[in-house]
């Protein structure tokens, strides 16, 4: 049980928290019809394989790493406790209250004393909502441990749709130490905002910020400066390499796009995009892994036309740098499309045909890339690659 300084804390922070909730929330409501479920509030520690969830001076709840974990160590998986098939705009509260009166005691327990991002509110909404995440079909389930973890614009994990329709999967992406809180971007698009932008998102009525303070966020200016002309460079390079800007969060001014890129070009800026966000340590997902085979796919396509023997040895250090690298971040935790597998594949083919001094055995690479001519353009080639990850980008939208 709680201790009574507890409570109140509690209940100071829940006051503290519909301050900033948005207005059409913060209607006048007489005192007795403030609710608090048993248990809101609550503290106690809770502790998993690999990590606990405890309460942290001033943040709420988080979760912290209680054991050494190497990175793309999947570490947990949960079961959605409440699960709608349609849209979140289109869960009503009636919806919400029909579905809890089906859960089990346990449950019940499990629901009511999730954080509400209404603040004391009574309803089922600012429950479900705070705690929910988009899943892979569509549709939105509630998820109580995965949504403890909280917010980094540099995340160390990351959540995403386990095989199963409706159950999450926490993948760390860095090695952690005991003590490391586990974090995950709201949204993913934050990897690419510059720190006033993130703070604009993060404040909005979604997400109910008073203002980010993760590790990016309270750089120092100058160190600051340097992660948003990086995470700025980035947006622009996968606006010129797909085609379209981020989904979901006011447009940049980009200018116009110039259509396909030459060759090179292409090719040099997604070289460009893979060292920013190493640099930056962001990219989740299978997006930079791909970025990486995409690299080796260009020195397929450009042997294969210009008929190459033997890929000169700072090329071939190249490739198997870069396969390293396309293993390392695009097998791990990562949603990939079945192009990206066809990518990879062919990536992988290609290396297995090619000598320890660089020798291309052609005859061995069964693939159409060996059949490209001079006038064959890369680009092109891409083009369903590239459509592939912008809807790899949608499907990887979490948290709505
Ligand atoms: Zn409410
Ligand atoms: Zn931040």
């Amino acid at each position: 049980m709680a201790g009574k300084k507890e409570k109140a804390k509690a209940r100071k922070a829940a006051a503290a928290a519909t301050k900033t909730a948005p207005s059409s929330t913060s209607s006048k409501k007489s005192i007795n019809q403030i609710f608090f479920p048993p248990g809101y509030g609550s503290t106690q520690t809770q502790s998993f394989k690999y990590f606990e969830i405890k309460a942290i001076e001033g943040k709420g709840l988080g979760a912290f790493a209680t054991r050494p974990i190497k990175a793309f160590t999947t570490i947990y998986h949960e079961q959605s406790i409440m699960t709608f098939y349609k849209d979140r705009s289109q869960v009503s509260e009636n919806d919400l209250i029909a579905a809890y009166e089906k859960l089990s005691p346990q449950d019940k327990y499990t629901f009511d004393t999730m954080r509400n991002c209404h603040g004391m509110c009574g309803c089922k909404g600012g429950l479900f909502f705070a705690n929910t995440f988009g899943l892979r079909g569509g549709g939105v389930g509630c998820f109580p441990n995965c949504s403890r973890l909280n917010h980094s614009c540099q995340a160390n994990c990351m959540i995403d749709t386990h095989e199963e329709y409706d159950e999450k999967k926490i993948t760390v992406l860095k090695d952690l130490k005991p003590g490391d809180e586990l974090t995950f971007h709201y949204v993913l698009n934050t990897q690419f905002m510059t720190n006033e932008e993130r703070q604009e998102l993060l404040t909005s009525e979604d997400f109910g910020f008073v203002s980010c303070r993760c590790q990016v966020c309270t750089l120092p200016p100058a160190d600051k400066f340097i992660s948003d002309s990086r995470r700025q460079i980035m947006r622009h390079l996968l606006y010129w390499i797909e085609g379209a800007d981020l989904n979901e969060v006011p447009p940049a001014s980009l200018g116009p796009h110039p259509g396909d890129l030459p060759d090179m070009v292409l090719a040099s800026h997604i070289l460009l995009f893979c060292h920013l966000a190493e640099a930056e340590g962001v990219v989740v997902g299978s997006r930079l892994g791909t970025s990486f085979a995409k690299l080796i796919h260009f020195v397929i396509f450009r042997a294969a036309m210009k008929r190459v023997r033997q890929l000169p040895e700072r090329i071939w250090n190249n490739v198997q740098t870069w396969w390293k690298r396309a293993q390392f971040y695009g097998t791990g935790g990562s949603v990939l499309d079945y192009r990206d597998i066809d990518l990879f594949n062919t990536v992988e083919d290609f290396i297995s045909c090619v000598r320890d001094d660089g020798e291309i055995n052609w005859k061995e690479f069964q693939n159409p890339l060996r059949e490209v001519t001079e006038n064959s353009s890369w680009s092109e080639l891409c083009l369903p690659l590239r459509s592939a990850q912008i809807k790899v980008s949608n499907l990887m939208r979490l948290f709505g």
